[in-house]
């Protein structure tokens, strides 16, 4: 795909595991139809290590690189800035070169809120309902609140992370916005809310008969509910087609992934992603693991 020559820049991921990730895919046809002399590759890290290897990095002029898990938040200190965005939700996804040091933001909020926008609603009247505290569950919560959206529910099993959650928001201007609740609230929320966003791994592959919650049994949901299912693997997952049965809008992860993936690309290059490609490639390689 790539012709490698002695002018070819480097791009990259860095996290452990990287076996399973799909943005050396995505970012490398990106690459290819832009016709550009780069070329992104995966970087397994171990935590240990990461102090000098963004250093060696550095010494032989990464252009930038994504990060993933685990060093999305150990990263930070060796980061000679951060964008807001990136100190809110704590963790860093995307870094580039810069001649004071090595830059991060993080992409997941642009990803997460790309399909919405393209949707009409008034977010100022919707109040969204989020399963899950964790990383991602961060991210869309800064979204929610990008959106205007005037209050965001949200749910975890565990009220002592829920307590520490809702603490780490104190210093934010997001703090009077957050209404953190306990599981069993779900049923009632879900009733009231036009936007349903699940940030747990409940019904990732392979565990594709869970869900983190039966949509069978709630009677009252709103006709207009969107259900947001930030899982890519399955599509649909067993949220989702409960969702469809009720002739309910849904989303699936694959567009937050593409679209995060295509912000970092914007960063690095400093001009616009093939997103349709992008898509295009992640599909293909979803497509071809279900085979
Ligand atoms: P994470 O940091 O591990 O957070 C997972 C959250 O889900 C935690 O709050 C966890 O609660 C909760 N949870 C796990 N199992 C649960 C269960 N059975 N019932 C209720 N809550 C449960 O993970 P993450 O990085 O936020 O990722 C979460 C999901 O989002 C993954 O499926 C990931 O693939 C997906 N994701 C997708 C994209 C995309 O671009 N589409 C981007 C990021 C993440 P406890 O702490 O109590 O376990």
């Amino acid at each position: 795909m790539v012709d490698i020559n002695g002018k070819t820049k480097l791009l990259g991921i860095i996290g452990n595991p990287l076996s399973h990730s799909l943005s050396p895919i995505m970012q490398n046809m990106a690459i290819a139809i832009l016709q550009l002399n780069y070329v992104y590759l995966p970087f397994p890290v171990k935590t240990e290590n990461l102090e000098e290897v963004l250093k060696g990095f550095y010494a032989l002029n990464l252009v930038g690189f994504n990060v993933t898990i685990p060093h999305k938040q150990t990263i930070i200190p060796f980061l000679s800035q951060i964008t807001t965005n990136a100190q809110i939700i704590g963790a860093v996804n995307t870094v580039w070169h810069t001649d004071t040091g090595w830059h991060g933001t993080n992409t997941d909020i642009d990803g997460f809120i790309a399909p919405l926008t393209k949707i009409e609603r008034d977010w100022s009247k919707v109040t969204p309902v989020i399963l899950g505290i964790g990383g991602a569950s961060r991210a869309v919560v800064v979204g929610c609140a990008k959106l205007g959206c005037p209050e965001i529910h949200v749910l975890a099993r565990d009220n002592k992370k829920l307590e520490v959650f809702e603490q780490s928001w104190a210093n934010t201007p997001f703090k009077s916005k957050i209404k953190g609740h306990s599981w069993n609230k779900l049923p009632e929320l879900v009733s009231t809310t036009e936007l349903l966003i699940n940030t747990t791994p409940v019904g990732m592959y392979p565990n594709i008969k869970e869900t983190p919650i039966n949509l069978e049994e709630i009677e009252t949901i709103k006709p207009n509910l969107i259900v947001y299912d930030l899982i890519y693997n399955p599509r649909p997952t067993l949220l989702l087609k409960q969702a469809q049965k009720k002739g309910l809008m849904i989303i699936d992860g694959v567009e937050m992934l593409v679209q995060q993936g295509g912000k970092a690309l914007e960063i690095w290059l400093q001009q616009p992603a093939p997103i349709d490609v992008m898509r295009q490639a992640l599909l293909n390689q979803l497509n071809m693991n279900y085979e």
